[in-house]
């Protein structure tokens, strides 16, 4: 216990000398640096380098443990991570031109890390409902179309393939962007928190050798977009007229717009707040029941 509490004190002594000896510019120090991390941690979790981080995480600890043993093998994984850095400068230039255009472009670089984007439940909870609308009416006129929900990942590079938009999305906008005749009916429409930023955007096409064959490009594309990235893709099937959704790497056919309404808003509202909101529908349509107050059509107490 004694031996603890000098431990304990031995420690509170040398915290209250280094924040004695600590000076301006080492506060600074602190900040820049934890800027920088903050920084690197948005892009890994922005961008679908994360895998990317274990395999160089991977080869550190590799070169760490083979330093001194295995010497032919350190030496030449020592030369791999050499060129590695330049490899991992050229992969990542697009991500490497965004930072620093977005250093260049914030008016005060250090206040943009404490605003956090707020996604507006309303407005996903609105983008949500036109989405299955278009998506119904599709349907039935067998229009082939493809929307990507972004979530975390950000497609700003796939965005530069399309054409730049930014409207509140709605189910006559959607119908337009994929009407047959219209110029920006090919390719993928993507949105962000409830807005449609842009449309005939090119995806990635899937890997995967294993998908059913009577899957056209269309649902590659869509496939392709959810195994490298956390968005949610809903598709319909010129051919067919099926509604389908594609969540990491995994697709859902022949939905009703019921169960792709139901599957948009586990996927795209805040699950806690979801349930809140069922529990305060529950207690509503109770009180409504025991008051003998009328429903109106569509509203369901137990959703
Ligand atoms: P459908 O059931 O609607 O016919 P499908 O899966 O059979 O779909 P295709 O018939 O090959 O697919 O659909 C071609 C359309 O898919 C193209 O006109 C284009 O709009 C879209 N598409 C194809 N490749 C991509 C891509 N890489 N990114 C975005 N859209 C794509
Ligand atoms: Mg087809």
């Amino acid at each position: 216990m004694e031996l603890f509490t000098d431990q304990a004190r031995l420690l509170a002594q040398r915290l209250s000398d280094f924040v004695q000896s600590l000076q301006l510019w080492d506060v600074l120090d602190i900040l820049v640096i934890a800027y920088l991390v903050y920084r690197l941690l948005l892009l890994v979790r922005r961008t679908n380098i994360s895998r990317l981080l274990k395999g160089v995480l991977f080869v550190v600890i590799a070169l760490w443990l083979s330093s001194g043993r295995l010497r032919v093998f350190n030496y030449l994984l020592g030369h791999v991570v050499q060129w590695g850095v330049v490899a991992l400068i050229v992969l990542f230039q697009p991500e490497i031109r965004r930072i620093l255009e977005q250093v260049g472009s914030s008016k005060v670089p250090f206040l943009d890390m404490f605003s956090k984007p707020q996604v507006d439940r309303q407005t996903v909870e609105e983008a949500i409902s036109q989405t299955v609308a278009a998506c119904g009416d599709m349907s039935k006129s067998r229009t082939g179309a493809l929307i990507v929900f972004e979530r975390h990942n950000q497609m700003d590079e796939i965005l530069r393939s399309g054409t730049k938009l930014d409207a509140e999305v709605s189910s006559e906008l959607l119908k337009n962007i994929f009407f047959v005749k219209a110029p920006m009916h090919d390719g993928a429409a993507i949105v962000r928190e409830g807005r449609v930023l842009g449309a005939g955007c090119m995806l990635p096409l899937s890997r995967n050798v294993n998908l059913s064959r009577d899957l056209g490009m269309r649902h590659r594309a869509g496939i392709g977009m959810s195994e490298n990235s956390d968005a949610v893709v809903v598709l319909v099937s010129e051919e067919t007229g099926s509604i389908s959704v594609a969540v990491g790497g995994m697709l859902k056919r022949h939905l009703m717009t019921e169960t792709l309404e139901q599957l948009l808003r586990n996927e795209l509202l805040p699950q806690q707040e979801e349930e809140g909101e069922k529990e305060k529908k529950r207690l509503l349509g109770k009180k409504s029941a025991k008051s003998g107050g009328k429903k109106k059509d569509g509203e369901s107490a137990d959703e």
